[in-house]
């Protein structure tokens, strides 16, 4: 299931980012699904000009453990 921030996309304002994995890197990203732009640090999120568009990333949803592993706390986002 996937993980989502608990504020909505400061760009779009309309859904709220997914806590995603990028290939090839295994980089944690959050990755805002109606507006394709993305953030590498969550600490970011409130800043749109931090962010990047990612539309051309190769992102899956991240799980669990991907999150424990990447080094983020779990509790700054809710399951959907
Ligand atoms: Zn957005």
């Amino acid at each position: 299931m996937p993980y989502r921030t608990l504020e909505v996309c400061p760009r779009c304002k309309q859904d709220a980012p997914v806590v995603m994995v990028r290939s090839p890197d295994r980089k944690l990203c959050l990755y805002c699904e109606e507006c394709e732009w993305a953030w590498i640090d969550p600490k970011d999120i409130a800043i749109v000009e931090k962010g990047t568009l990612g539309i051309y990333w190769d992102v899956v949803p991240a799980n669990k453990d991907d999150i424990a592993q990447g080094g983020w706390d779990i509790s700054e986002f809710e399951v959907v």
